[in-house]
């Protein structure tokens, strides 16, 4: 995807590349603007399913809504109450599912407790499953077939691509093996043409700080706050955060990132890094899900 001009170049104290989200969502946001308008503005629309009021989701979604509208999207935010049954939720992306005027569909998660969220992803048609999570898109990636890639991975592999830090036989550790962030992550840098040596660790895993050193890159998806120190990374790897805990003082990341920039070669802040880069992959999977459909 068009990402305008060259690389970022901003530095930490410690003279680690900053892999800064923000900057890079903007350009990509205004490169699908860019590829929209110059298609004649057709009429590209991201649906998003909300249920319940939980706090975070709330933020989440109205970032995806405003950034889907600085692209040159529309969007459609798509509410349910708490105390909405199973069949309510199902139905209403069984509806968006067969309506040809959206082209993406998002459910947000977590759904409130006693609502199956596999059940209702089973609604959602590969070609609209701008998340990435069916097992139809899922399959896709193992396969290497084109399809929509779950959105979190796919921002990793564009702040990699953008500041082109190197992946082939370079040695990666994902810290994570979920089918929403770790394994997806994994399943794209051991990819053809990224051909990074990829080892999965998870809460099992034992020697982490070893395997960990013996990382170019470390993708820390674990949800554990501050759990990569700089112990674990070896001078001049990149170490990319994914995790987010939530804290009395803010969100916090999987790693410790006053310790670890004095010693990575690059680094995503956190907050700043992957969250942005979430929705900007969201909003280019929107638009391939746009042509999937024949949009144009
Ligand atoms: P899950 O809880 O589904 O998975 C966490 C994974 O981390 C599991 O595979 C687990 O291992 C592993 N793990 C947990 N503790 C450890 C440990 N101490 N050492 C090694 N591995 C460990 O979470 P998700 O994958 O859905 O999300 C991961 C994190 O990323 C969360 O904090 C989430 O909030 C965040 N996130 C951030 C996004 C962003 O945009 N930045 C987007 C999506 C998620 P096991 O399988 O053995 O249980």
């Amino acid at each position: 995807m068009n990402d305008h001009t060259g690389p970022l170049d901003v530095r930490t104290p410690g003279g680690a590349l900053l892999l800064d989200g923000n900057a890079l969502r903007d350009r990509i946001v205004a490169g699908l603007r860019e590829v929209i308008e110059r298609a004649g503005s057709p009429r590209v629309c991201l649906a998003t399913v909300l249920v319940g009021d939980d706090g975070p989701s709330q933020v989440y979604v109205r970032n995806k809504h405003r950034q889907a509208e600085k692209a040159g999207m529309t969007s459609r935010n798509e509410t349910l109450p708490a105390t909405a049954s199973q069949a309510q939720v199902e139905d209403l992306v069984a509806g968006l599912a067969a309506d040809p005027g959206v082209h993406g569909i998002l459910v947000q998660s977590p759904l409130p407790s006693g609502l199956d969220f596999d059940a209702v992803l089973r609604h959602v048609p590969a070609d609209k499953d701008v998340d990435g999570l069916t097992e139809a898109s899922l399959g896709r990636l193992v396969r290497g077939v084109d399809g929509l890639v779950p959105c979190t991975p796919l921002g990793v592999m564009r702040l990699l691509e953008h500041h082109r830090i190197p992946t082939a036989g370079r040695r990666a550790v994902v810290v994570g093996r979920s089918s929403l962030v770790g394994l997806p992550a994994a399943l794209l840098l051991a990819r053809k043409g990224v051909d990074a040596t990829v080892t999965i660790a998870h809460s099992r895993s034992t020697d982490l700080v070893e395997v960990c050193r013996q990382a170019d890159i470390i993708v820390a998806a674990a949800g554990q706050a501050r759990m990569i120190t700089a112990e674990h990374v070896a001078p001049g790897a990149t170490v990319i955060d994914v995790g987010i805990s939530r804290s009395e003082t803010g969100i916090v990341g999987d790693v410790d990132f006053d310790a670890v920039q004095a010693v990575a070669g690059a680094i995503t802040p956190m907050p700043g890094g992957t969250g942005p880069m979430t929705i900007a992959c969201l909003l280019e999977n929107t638009l391939t899900a746009a042509r999937l459909q024949g949009v144009w």
